[in-house]
């Protein structure tokens, strides 16, 4: 138990003090880009000996940015900005986002504007990505972010140094996806909340650092008995969950998240580089590769069937849908996605959530209930 406190203790300090964490990357002569959603290439930054350091927003308002941004956008976009204006994003010698939603792609000239002192290194991924041209196209996207990475950092990418940090990256991901899983083996000794650090202390921390952290905590967990009596068990979707407030709500209702299917988790940790031929070929293949998301374009909608083979394989007892507020990609596929449940028998609630917002209390009833009907 020594060594699940330990290393659920370090990821708590680093998931709340990014700041800090940011501070201790610069003293150690480590320049870093900020990395926003989605599936970002920031493999380019670790080749380029910079640190990849995570940017999805943050809980709380956006009061400068609004007059950048109509109301109906998001809040990730809305707060992202709000931290470029107000300096918390200063430090960073880059911010690399993509344009994966209609959403993103407005906002990546807000951000030029509204935070001109962030260069930005903007990753044209396409939604059309499987076809011969897609392909070609994601591949030329890629050679573009690393001549953006490599003006930002001040280095050269060599294929050695990308490859090795496409191994880097790869073992990350692979420590987080066996994360999940023991974390809901073993919801007595990781609570919602230790969930949430780990996942978010990968986002701030030196990527090997938190491997061998993870690793750690894994081996721990996997030599103790699953714990899951008495837990209610439920597959999260959706683009995140890191607020308090849900997750105080979700740990009171003693939910075990079992599997998740969420943009900033289980979804973020999917992609796999192949470590064989060119290095950089590899980067945008594991792009290519990826499917099952709402973010994505796929006319077969997998996104829908992945969400109840999750609940299926992992016994859970429902699936709890996180609406982000104003977002299309989401608000599209939700309808299908509860469906799907509904036809295959699981229970499934649909609960609005917003960065932004301060009071939970309406979505505390709707899983009260939600909580009671699964029973
Ligand atoms: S996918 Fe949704 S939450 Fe993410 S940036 Fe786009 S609109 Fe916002």
């Amino acid at each position: 138990m020594a060594v699940i406190e330990d290393v659920l203790a370090q990821c708590k300090e680093a998931a709340e003090n990014p700041a800090a964490v940011l501070d201790k990357h610069l003293a150690a002569g480590k320049k870093v880009v900020g990395v926003g959603p989605y599936y970002m290439p920031e493999e380019l930054v670790t080749a380029a000996g910079a640190v990849p350091f995570g940017v999805w927003g943050r809980v709380g308002a956006a009061e400068g940015a609004r007059k950048y941004f109509p109301p109906f956008y998001c809040s990730i976009v809305q707060t992202t900005l709000e931290m470029g204006m107000d300096g918390t994003l200063d430090k960073l010698c880059g911010l690399m986002t993509s344009g994966l939603c209609d959403t993103l792609r407005g906002a990546s000239q807000n951000y030029k504007v509204g935070m001109p002192h962030v260069p930005q290194i903007y990753v044209s991924q396409p939604q059309n990505r499987t076809s011969d041209g897609g392909k070609v196209y994601t591949l030329e996207a890629y050679k573009e972010a690393k001549r953006r990475v490599e003006e930002a950092t001040g280095a050269i990418i060599t294929d050695e140094a990308l490859a090795e940090a496409n191994k880097v990256h790869n073992a990350w991901r692979a420590a987080m996806r066996e994360f999940v899983k023991q974390a809901g083996l073993h919801p007595a000794e990781v609570s919602i909340s230790d969930r949430v650090n780990v996942i978010n202390a990968g986002y701030y921390m030196d990527k090997p650092e938190h491997t061998e952290l993870v690793n750690k905590l894994n081996a721990a967990l996997a030599e103790l008995p699953a714990s899951q009596d008495g837990y209610t068990k439920i597959v999260l979707s959706g683009i995140y969950e890191d607020i308090p407030a849900l997750e105080q709500i979700l740990g009171d209702n003693k939910y075990d998240v079992v599997a998740d299917d969420l943009a900033k988790e289980s979804r973020a940790f999917s992609r796999v580089v192949p470590e064989e031929g060119d290095p950089l070929q590899a980067l945008a293949t594991s792009f290519v590769n990826l499917n099952g998301d709402s973010i994505l374009y796929d006319p077969q909608k997998s996104h829908v069937s992945k969400v109840v083979d999750l609940a299926k394989q992992n016994g859970a007892q429902g699936v709890v849908l996180f609406l982000a507020q104003f977002c299309d990609p989401e608000e599209f596929d939700a309808p299908f996605v509860m469906k799907a449940c509904k036809d295959a028998g699981i229970p499934a609630v649909s609960v609005q959530i917003d960065q932004s917002t301060e009071s939970y209390e309406q979505v505390r009833t709707q899983l009260e209930t939600f909580t009671d009907m699964v029973h």
